[in-house]
């Protein structure tokens, strides 16, 4: 099979890439490297059957003939990470929706299947935990940043669920919980390489407001095992999926266990939101997939708890130092 996989850069595609190419597919990745980097697939680029375009999502022409050229599309590529989404909101919110506008429309004119990458962060302020695919998505006011990328991402569900039901597209939405791993950069927010980064650098270790809120961490190997298992179940197609692990940690506690297993001797510091982001900066309390759907289909089952998953990141981190 070949794979088409916009964004394939970044840290999530770059470990999908490995996993296609170690079944034996091919892959096309379509990346203009804004986020995503060289160094996350350089291991690959020797693969006769890898082929990496270097440009954007918006060049329509170039999209649609690598789209002709795949059977499936993974639809990686947009804006990530909380700084960004602070920082640059105009280029968030254009190249989520305009991004997945040009994959669908063109996909569609050839009938190639799609599986959308969306995020846990559409459930916005839900108060009702665990979350599942059919709950309310509670966002904030538009006068609040941050909620622009879950509004963005939540215009790209319905695209890709209107595409399925009305043009009889098949496509596939996931919404991504904390994904992390190895090769996960820090640079846009992400916690977990942020964290590691900072105890093997000596800290402190930097706790953004009182550090109760909680997340559940799905590791990266597990979470794109499932995306081509779904993208192979023909019932997957139309459906939103969680993916993730179920398991919470307060950030907190995660502070805490980074120190312990990659630095006993660093500091941890709370730094209050307004600081760490903007002023009125809205943080979600408690985020927790629930996984029965994704369970229920592929059998699904995260296979990494925490620990080994921090075990993982400092060992990478260590080696790259
Ligand atoms: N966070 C933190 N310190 C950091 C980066 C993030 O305490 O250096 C917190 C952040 O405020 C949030 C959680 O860690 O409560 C997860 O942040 P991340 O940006 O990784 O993902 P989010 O779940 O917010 O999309």
């Amino acid at each position: 099979m070949k794979y088409l996989l916009t964004g394939g850069a970044g840290f999530v595609g770059s470990h999908l890439s490995e996993l296609l190419l170690d079944e034996g597919h091919e892959v096309l990745v379509l990346d203009d490297l804004s986020t995503g980097a060289i160094e996350n697939i350089r291991h690959l680029r020797e693969n006769p059957r890898y082929r990496l375009t270097v440009d954007t999502i918006f060049n329509a022409p170039l999209a649609a003939e690598l789209i002709d050229q795949a059977d499936v599309v993974f639809h990686l590529a947009a804006s990530v990470g909380v700084f960004q989404i602070v920082e640059s909101p105009v280029r968030t919110i254009e190249t989520n929706i305009r991004g997945t506008e040009i994959v669908l429309n063109n996909a569609a004119k050839k009938g190639k299947p799609v599986l959308v990458t969306s995020t846990s962060e559409v459930y916005g302020k839900a108060s009702k935990v665990p979350f599942s695919e059919e709950d309310d998505c509670v966002l904030g006011p538009s006068s609040k940043g941050r909620w622009a990328y879950a509004a963005s991402k939540l215009v790209d569900e319905f695209l890709a669920l209107s595409y399925f039901k009305e043009k009889k597209l098949p496509t596939i939405v996931v919404r991504l919980f904390n994904t992390v791993g190895p090769r996960q950069t820090g640079r846009y927010g992400m916690v977990l390489p942020r964290f590691v980064r900072q105890a093997l650098d000596g800290g402190p270790i930097t706790v953004f407001g009182d550090g109760k809120q909680s997340r559940c961490f799905g590791f990266v190997g597990d979470v794109v095992r499932a995306l081509a298992a779904l993208t192979r179940e023909p019932r997957a197609y139309g459906q939103v999926f969680n993916v993730g692990n179920d398991r919470e940690i307060t950030i907190e506690d995660l502070a805490k266990l980074v120190r312990d297993r990659a630095n006993p001797t660093a500091r941890i510091e709370f730094v209050p939101y307004d600081r760490a982001y903007e002023a009125g900066f809205e943080d979600m309390r408690r985020r927790v997939p629930d996984l029965s759907r994704i369970r229920a289909l592929i059998g699904y089952r995260p296979t990494l708890g925490i620990e080994q998953i921090v075990d993982a990141v400092v060992a990478h981190e260590r080696a790259c130092a």
